[in-house]
């Protein structure tokens, strides 16, 4: 599938970067701040299969953080969300994605959702499979069908980089151990989680991956329902309440898409019934929110109307 550059697009593109320079690529996890933060792409991929690009859609990135989508709608595939949802609650926080204090001011003492961090590890843990190989293969098996690109895999240098580093995640999890929320050995949730959130693709991938909750599961390409129709949904809640960090309010009134970004600088949005949007745009806001690609987003949803309120 070619996708074509568009010069509307690419002009919204030229707008929106100028927000570059106000940004800054993450670097907690060291391997991030390799990044070149002028990078802004987007690829917007539609229910018919075609597809519209602007700004370089070859080079890729780490989900991070919008991986939290796809690891939620397996568990919710394999578990439903009655038990799903007994790990982990639904409601959206004011707190950065990494913060901890919810976990000790809220009873049970079981996370808000499962976009920040404390959900997401609980997330992954649920993951199915008998060894942690197994678990990898199973949830990489599963996005390579989403994108339809058997290519897809992680980068290792991220997910290592991540490993080292990541005291405050692995913190949360002997937290939740404490409390019964989480089960199993920390070091291998931290070890899926980490490779989970290094899974590495293009804008484009990223599109069509969107697509997939813009068609409520439906895969565009291979006509596959690879979600149930009511995963997709809540997934999508999630995006709209949560997705885009304690910035998801206001993204909701000026935006009005579901979308959800990761500290990579990556951003999915969906058009329902019509679109899937990747954006890659690498310096990040305070909120650690692509700032370019939120303007972007911001530019799109004028230019096209997408807000869906
Ligand atoms: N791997 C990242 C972390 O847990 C994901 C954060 C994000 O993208 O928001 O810190």
């Amino acid at each position: 599938m070619v996708c074509r550059h568009n010069d509307e697009l690419e002009a919204l593109v030229r707008e929106a970067k100028k927000m570059t320079g106000r940004g800054k690529v993450a670097d907690y996890i060291p391997a991030l701040a390799e990044a070149d933060e002028n990078d802004l792409s987007v690829a917007i991929y539609y229910t018919e299969n075609t597809c519209l690009s602007a700004g370089d859609i070859e080079k890729t990135f780490t989900l991070q953080s919008i991986s939290k989508v796809l690891s939620l709608a397996l568990v919710l595939m394999d578990y439903g969300k009655d038990r799903v949802f007994s790990y982990v609650g639904q409601e959206p926080t004011g707190d950065p994605f990494n913060s901890i204090i919810k976990l000790e001011t809220v009873n049970p003492s079981k996370p808000l959702n499962p976009m920040i961090n404390a959900g997401a590890l609980v997330v992954t843990s649920l993951i199915k499979g008998k060894s942690a190989k197994d678990r990898l293969d199973y949830l990489l098996a599963f996005i390579r069908r989403l994108a339809n690109n058997e290519k897809i895999t992680y980068c290792q240098n991220v997910a290592e980089s991540e490993y080292k580093t990541s005291m405050i995640n692995r913190a949360m999890c002997y937290y939740m151990k404490q409390y019964e929320i989480l089960h199993g050995d920390v070091e291998s949730v931290m070890d899926l989680y980490t490779k989970q959130c290094a899974i590495e693709m293009n804008s484009l991938d990223l599109a069509k991956i969107g697509c997939v909750f813009a068609l409520n599961g439906k895969h565009p390409e291979t006509g596959e329902q690879v979600i149930p129709k009511d995963v997709a949904r809540i997934c999508k809640t999630f995006m709209v309440t949560c997705g885009m960090y304690n910035a998801s309010g206001e993204f909701a009134i000026k935006i009005g898409v579901p979308a959800k970004s990761g500290v990579s600088g990556g951003i999915m949005g969906i058009s329902p019934y019509d679109f899937g949007i990747g954006i890659f745009g690498p310096a990040l806001d305070e909120k650690g929110n692509s700032i370019a690609g939120v303007k972007l987003l911001e530019l799109m949803s004028e230019t096209y109307r997408l807000s869906i309120f």
